[in-house]
């Protein structure tokens, strides 16, 4: 009984035995899934840390990124406004509130060095009173060195980075009332150097790098447009000078213009006045001189007759001189009338060969005419323009030797009629040719010596061209002759 007792006891203590063994079995294995279920919190729980980590980064970047862009375009929009402006007083009242505000900053000021009084002019001051304004002025002035060193470093400052030798960032602070700022060197090519100062008196904001960019971004352009507006006023300043002078050159030539009208007039009443005066003795002359030649008080002996005929031939020549003048003087006081009609340029330039043909033979001289039949109808008063033609083609045979050529031709543009008279006479020199159209100018040479004439010819074919609104010139080599043109208006 005993026995079956213990043998059960036995068979009990066995089966709570493997019971047991089971359960610590089963024990282990949840220890261990429960160490490895730690694990793995702990594992999620740093995953969790990194990526909450990581979103707070990157809230930050985009946070920087859209102060970056805004502060890039209220930069742009500040470029645009001050770039356009030429005044340098204009160029930081431009930099206004609203631009520093949107950068972020609430303080901002703008020095700019003046070398002549040695100090710091104060350009612009936005977030200070006057007498602020004033301390800070005369602050920076009492500390100038190290202001210009800064400039001269060319080197920006913030209050995260100070270069070395400036001002403490603390002394910055107070006596720009901020906590954080940028001092930025405004340096132009030429003219006077500055900084500009920007700050925040908020206490939560740090000054990035971005910021520091952009107002070192903001600084070169104002040097850039101060460079402008010096060069622009230089510019100014010598047109204005330019203009000045200008004006008062013109009134003195408008001046002696009238100077010269009032003298030139004079002269011509002048020789008016002396030809009329001379023409009744001269007609007299030649009047008495006609009856004798005609022998109307009785023969005449040969040698008074040839002394008579000299006298004859003089009063002519003094007659056409005084001609000449009254013509001339008429002209210049507009007093000669110009009646225009249609003139055939061809039927001219026959009456002058009629008219010249006896010479022609007698020197055996060539006289040829080429004017277009498309070119030949001019708008012009007959009597001057017969003149004209008269008094060329007269010189060009009076200035060309035996068996000389004189031609004249024509071509036309624009309405305009061009008429050149071309003789192979013997030219005349280059430095003569500027001075053949003034008044009583003869060249001086033996042809002259030998060859009579008044020196008022061209002066008076001068006058009726430009009475009739042409110009008149001359190409000429001495020894190989001379080409006088003209222009005249084409009929309509
Ligand atoms: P004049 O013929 O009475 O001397 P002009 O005024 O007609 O006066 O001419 C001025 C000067 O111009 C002449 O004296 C002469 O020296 C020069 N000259 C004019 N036409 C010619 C020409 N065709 N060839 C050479 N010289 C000329």
């Amino acid at each position: 009984m005993l026995t079956l007792i213990f043998s059960t006891i036995c068979s009990v203590i066995a089966g709570l035995g493997i019971a047991l063994f089971i359960k610590m079995q089963r024990l282990k294995e949840l220890t261990d899934k429960v160490f490895t279920l730690n694990a793995s919190l702990e594992e999620m729980d740093e995953q969790a840390k990194l990526i909450i980590r990581t979103d707070i980064e990157l809230n930050k970047t985009q946070e920087e990124l859209d102060k970056k862009i805004t502060g890039l375009s209220t930069l742009q929009k500040l470029s645009q406004e001050i770039s356009t402006t030429l005044e340098e007083s204009q160029i930081f009242k431009k930099i206004g509130n609203a631009y520093l505000e949107e950068l972020g900053f609430e303080k901002s000021s703008a020095f700019l060095w003046n070398s002549l009084a040695r100090e710091f002019h104060l350009y612009l001051s936005l977030g200070y009173n006057e007498s602020e304004s004033l301390k800070i002025k005369n602050t920076v002035n009492a500390e100038k060195d190290y202001y210009l060193d800064l400039m001269h470093g060319g080197k920006t400052a913030s209050s995260v980075f100070i270069p070395k030798g400036f001002l403490a960032k603390e002394k910055i602070c107070r006596l720009f009332q901020v906590n954080e700022f940028i001092i930025c060197p405004i340096i132009p090519q030429e003219g006077n150097p500055g900084f500009i100062f920007v700050g925040t008196q908020n206490i939560e904001t740090r000054i990035t790098e971005g910021e520091r960019e952009i107002i070192t971004i903001l600084a070169n352009q104002i040097g850039q447009t101060l460079d402008n507006a010096r060069l622009f006023e230089k510019t100014w300043r010598s047109q204005q000078e330019l203009e000045i002078k200008v004006e008062e050159r013109t009134h003195q030539l408008t001046q002696a213009l009238e100077e010269v009208k009032k003298i030139s007039k004079r002269k011509s009443d002048f020789i008016s006045s002396v030809s009329h005066e001379i023409r009744t003795p001269l007609t007299s002359i030649k009047g008495y001189a006609a009856i004798l030649l005609a022998s109307k008080l009785g023969a005449l002996p040969e040698e008074i007759r040839s002394r008579l005929e000299k006298i004859n031939r003089h009063s002519d020549e003094l007659v056409h001189m005084v001609n000449d003048l009254l013509d001339i003087s008429r002209i210049e006081s507009g007093k000669m009338e110009i009646r225009k009609e249609t003139l055939s340029l061809k039927t001219i330039a026959d009456k002058i060969a009629d008219l010249f043909s006896e010479q022609f033979k007698i020197k055996n001289i060539s006289f040829g005419i080429n004017i277009p039949n498309d070119c030949h109808e001019i708008f012009a008063d007959r009597s001057q323009i017969e003149r004209v033609f008269i008094n060329l083609v007269g010189n060009a045979l009076k200035f060309t030797p035996q068996n000389g050529k004189i031609d004249i031709d024509a071509n036309c543009a624009n309405k305009i009629i061009q008429i050149n008279i071309k003789d192979t006479g013997f030219g005349i020199p280059l430095d003569a040719q500027e001075s053949i159209f003034e008044e009583f100018f003869r060249v001086d040479n033996t042809i002259n010596q030998e060859v009579k004439g008044t020196g008022l010819g061209l002066t008076l074919v001068k006058h009726i061209i430009e009475a009739h609104q042409g110009k008149i010139w001359v190409k000429s080599k001495v020894g190989e002759g001379s080409t006088f043109s003209f222009t005249l208006k084409a009929s309509e």
